[in-house]
């Protein structure tokens, strides 16, 4: 069991969060963030209660969150910790009120810019952010069309998150044919393609964009497990839809954002208070089965945010 030093907190940790981004941690391929170093702590936030304190302002007891690790106690120090509303559900703070929420958030305000009448797309769209983003741009007056895997998680969608529509893409073989269902799905093209999957959704949305779309890049977890190179080159294709149809594609990173956490929370929080947004956790028990339920989500296993309660 570790000890607290100065100025730092002992945490047992009650909930984790499993997040697609940490399958790029597993690769040393070059990216934004380091890779975890082989025998490390594998990185992640967690939610838990503060065993022994020894930093100013955190007592025995209180509820925080942190990047814990995937283990069930982590030492941090109290700059990196904060103190979550005990109203709400812990878990809460991983999912609708964390970084999953706050992304969707951050990628529909700043860069899916919503318009009364517009029409959006997004797909893994039972997921923390896809959800975030449906019932955001529903707020703001769009037609919404969820792309989600499966029979039962397209209901969800629907029923649960407000989506106008919602299309299975497991249902089409054929990415013309999921271009045609899409097509029918957004009678008047797409305004915002939220791109949480590239893959072959983007491919069949990609010819579907209005003039002056915008396409916020936020995930592609299509292609976590690496990516195609056989076939045409459809770069061409690519850049020539960015030229004529004027679209703004901007990638987004959560890390450059954190600034406007504490406006997301005085927006968000009491939406999810009220019930004016809703979310949908999927929990796996025990710290043991946190490898395998990663597997799953990234394959579309999971329903709502998934977490790992220890
Ligand atoms: P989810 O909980 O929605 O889980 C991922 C989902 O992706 C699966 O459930 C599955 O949903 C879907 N999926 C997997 N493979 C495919 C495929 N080949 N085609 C279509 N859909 C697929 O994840 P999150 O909401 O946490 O994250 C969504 C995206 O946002 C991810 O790409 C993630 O990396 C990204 N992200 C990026 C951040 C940033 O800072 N840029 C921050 C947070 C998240 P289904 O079964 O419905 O197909």
């Amino acid at each position: 069991m570790p000890a607290p030093g100065e100025d730092e907190v002992l945490v047992k940790v009650s909930h984790l969060s499993l997040d697609p981004y940490m399958r790029g941690r597993m690769s040393d391929a070059k990216s934004y963030a380091d890779p975890v170093a082989v025998d490390a702590v594998m990185t992640g936030q967690g939610v838990g209660h503060v065993v022994e304190s020894r930093a100013e302002g955190f007592a025995e007891g209180d509820l925080v969150t942190g990047m814990t690790g995937w283990q069930s106690h982590a030492v941090l120090s109290g700059k990196e910790l904060r103190k979550l509303d005990a109203v709400l559900a812990p878990s809460t703070a991983l999912g609708v009120l964390g970084m999953p929420g706050f992304t969707g958030w951050t990628g529909m305000t700043k860069y899916g810019r919503p318009q009364q009448g517009e029409t959006l797309v997004v797909a893994a769209a039972t997921g923390p952010v896809g959800s975030m983003v449906g019932q955001l741009a529903k707020r703001a007056g769009m037609r919404t069309v969820a792309i989600a895997g499966g029979a039962e998680k397209c209901r969800i969608a629907q029923e649960t998150f407000g989506f106008d529509t919602a299309i299975d893409h497991h249902a089409f073989d054929e990415v013309a044919d999921l271009r045609a269902a899409i097509a029918a799905a957004a009678p008047d093209g797409v305004d915002v393609y939220f791109e949480n999957v590239g893959g072959d959704v983007l491919r069949a949305v990609l010819p579907l964009l209005n003039t002056h779309a915008r396409v916020p890049v936020i995930g592609t977890v299509a292609w976590y497990e690496g990516v195609s190179t056989d076939g045409p080159d459809t770069l061409p294709a690519l850049w020539r839809q960015v030229l004529v149809k004027r679209l703004s594609i901007q990638g987004l990173i959560i890390f450059d954002h954190w600034d406007d956490f504490p406006a997301f929370l005085d927006e968000v929080a009491p939406l999810v208070k009220s019930g004016g947004v809703t979310w949908l956790e999927d929990v796996a028990q025990g710290l043991e089965n946190a490898p395998q339920a990663f597997l799953d989500m990234l394959r579309g296993g999971n329903l709502g945010k998934q977490i790992v309660a220890l």
